[in-house]
């Protein structure tokens, strides 16, 4: 790392509280130092109050860009520049980019997605996905599966805080994408299970299954799954779900956590910061090797 560091080091941030947590700095400091880039990345406990400021300072010091998380992925709208349209579409930022003092907003978790079913050789392109959540990782998954060309997509949530933003989603897809989108609550399982089994992909983006709802899946019988289906769990941590379990019992063929996304999602703001590549098979080596963890 020092060898790689000096006056010309790009810097990088995120900008979150809490985050010290994040493998975000590890990721893409490892992917700088492979393919030899000089920039740094660096967490930054920022709340909402700090973050005007903060903005101000990716300007002030010339930095390439910072991802963002919660709180202030909707918070930091207002204080860009531009919106990529799917971060648009989505109303929140997990990406800034600098170019010479204009700051635009994307959003990689929903293209980090899509690339990690295709990574996958998996294309849900003109096909039907049921999907439970709308929170930030719904929404975004939502969008960007139909701005990408999934024909239907069934949004499943309770009618907790999410509600609304559910019904946003839904009418944000029907009228501006040519996939159709429908809402349901959870509550209708007949629904549930008819709309999965007409289904190509079953994902869950709610926080069921990880901490502190890790020992529960929204779903506990493997007949409302097929084999030939994709059943895919936005929680990488643990690494099996409980969901997981519940699909491999029904002997589903393509089972996924959410690293593939979380990698994505990454690599994705690597490309727009640095215009190259992640090396993300090095990446997953590096930091997801112990598969138990
Ligand atoms: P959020 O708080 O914005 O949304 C939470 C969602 O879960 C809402 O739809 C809510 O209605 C639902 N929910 C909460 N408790 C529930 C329960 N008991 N039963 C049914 N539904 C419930 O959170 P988020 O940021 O959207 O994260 C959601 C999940 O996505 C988390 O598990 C998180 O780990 C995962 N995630 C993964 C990635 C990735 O890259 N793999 C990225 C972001 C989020």
């Amino acid at each position: 790392m020092a060898e790689r560091l000096d006056g010309h080091t790009i810097l990088i941030g995120l900008m979150a509280y809490p985050i010290r947590h994040s493998m975000s700095p590890t990721m893409h400091n490892n992917a700088f130092a492979k393919l030899g880039l000089n920039y740094a990345y660096l967490a930054f406990d920022v709340t909402n109050k700090e973050l005007p400021g903060a903005i101000d300072a990716i300007r002030t010091l010339g930095m390439r860009g910072s991802n963002i998380s919660m709180p202030n992925k909707q918070k930091v709208i207002p204080l860009l520049d531009k919106l990529d349209p799917a971060a648009e579409m989505v109303g929140a930022v997990n990406t800034i980019v600098n170019d010479t003092g204009v700051l635009t907003g994307y959003t990689t978790d929903g293209t980090g997605f899509m690339q990690s079913l295709d990574d996958e050789n998996l294309d849900i392109r003109g096909k039907k996905m049921t999907l439970a959540g709308a929170g930030g990782a719904g929404t975004a998954i939502a969008i960007q599966a139909a701005l990408d060309g999934v024909k239907e997509i069934s949004i499943f949530n309770l009618k907790d805080a999410h509600w609304e933003q559910a019904k946003k989603n839904v009418a944000t897809i029907n009228a501006q994408t040519k996939c159709k989108a429908t809402l349901h609550s959870l509550d209708e399982q007949d629904k549930y299970r008819s709309e999965i089994a007409d289904s190509a992909i079953y994902c869950d983006a709610t926080s069921v299954g990880m901490k502190p709802l890790q020992d529960q899946s929204l779903i506990t019988d493997p007949s409302f799954f097929r084999q030939d289906m994709i059943v895919f769990d936005t929680v990488y941590a643990p690494r099996e779900t409980k969901l997981m379990q519940v699909a491999k019992k029904a002997g589903v063929k393509h089972v996924f956590n959410g690293l593939g996304m979380m990698l994505e999602q990454g690599a994705q703001a690597f490309k727009l910061w640095t215009g190259e590549d992640m090396p993300v098979d090095y990446i997953h080596e590096l930091l997801f090797s112990d598969a138990s963890k």
